[in-house]
């Protein structure tokens, strides 16, 4: 393999979603700088333009809400109306609604799982559905969390639909092998972005950063590596893993 062209994404078409905002945002950019076609896709469509004028290739911006079967078929349409081709789909899009499990209700409790569980499913299945009529492969990059492996206060939902997004990457990495459609998880630690920023300006927000055994927050940049990983044909004999990118968080002292 040319060392060169390692990451090399040149051709490849990859939907981002949750493209609005925070990681998927990022995402977007470092797949599209790397030569992938990107579509954008969220719920908050300006945001999502004024990203596509920083791109330095093609992309569209589609509305999504994962939680509407009816939004998600809205996108398999453009998707199939405009490129028809999807290698690439970074099944981003989250929630977070801190709460202590006496406290929580049923409706916080379903949104979260909603967005976080079912929404990635939605999205997941759509994409699988493309990639097996296109008869081309895939990968399928789920974003996960170290909460899907550790629990945290306050985020019983959250921490459970991550830790079942895990399952269904295996899950999906199992009965798509054949096809050739790689699904991989990608489970960042704390990386400063609009969904955790209120907690962290806050004194509690500040001392949880000292329990990292690199007693910072990561930055966005260094998911690249992981993700580009995962996108490109690099790791072609790669699925049904889980990439920690946490800075030791996972390996604290018990
Ligand atoms: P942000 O809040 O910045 O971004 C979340 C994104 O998800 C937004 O673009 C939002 O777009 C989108 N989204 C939320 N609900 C929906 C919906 N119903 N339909 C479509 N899109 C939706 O948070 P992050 O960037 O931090 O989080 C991105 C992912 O990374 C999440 O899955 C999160 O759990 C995960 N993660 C984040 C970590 C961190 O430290 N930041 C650590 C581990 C995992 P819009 O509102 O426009 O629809």
């Amino acid at each position: 393999m040319d060392k060169e062209n390692l990451f090399d994404l040149t051709g490849k078409v990859a939907l981002i979603t949750g493209a609005s905002s925070g990681l998927g945002k990022h995402f977007a950019k470092t797949l599209s700088s790397y030569g992938a076609k990107t579509i954008l896709a969220a719920r908050r469509i300006e945001r999502m333009e004024s990203l596509q004028k920083e791109l330095l290739n093609e992309s569209i911006v589609v509305s999504l809400d994962v939680t509407s079967n009816k939004s998600v078929n809205k996108l398999r349409e453009e998707i199939e109306n405009s490129t028809g081709q999807l290698d690439i789909l970074v099944n981003n899009a989250g929630i977070s609604d801190p709460v202590k499990f006496k406290d929580i209700s049923e409706e916080s409790w379903l949104s979260v799982l909603e967005t976080n569980l079912n929404g990635a499913f939605r999205v997941a299945k759509m994409a699988t559905d493309i990639m097996l009529k296109n008869n081309d492969g895939g990968s399928i990059i789920n974003i996960a969390s170290i909460l899907a492996e550790r629990v945290g206060l306050n985020l019983s939902s959250y921490a459970s639909a991550k830790a079942a997004l895990v399952q269904l990457t295996k899950s999906m990495a199992l009965e798509l092998a054949r096809s050739n459609i790689r699904v991989n998880a990608l489970a960042p630690g704390y990386i400063l972005t609009e969904i955790n920023q209120d907690f962290f300006n806050t004194d509690e927000g500040k001392s949880y950063i000292g329990k990292i055994p690199m007693k910072r927050l990561g930055l966005e940049s260094e998911l690249d590596g992981a993700l580009l990983l995962l996108a490109s044909n690099t790791s072609s004999f790669m699925t049904g893993s889980v990439i920690t990118v946490d800075g030791g968080h996972l390996v604290n002292p018990l």
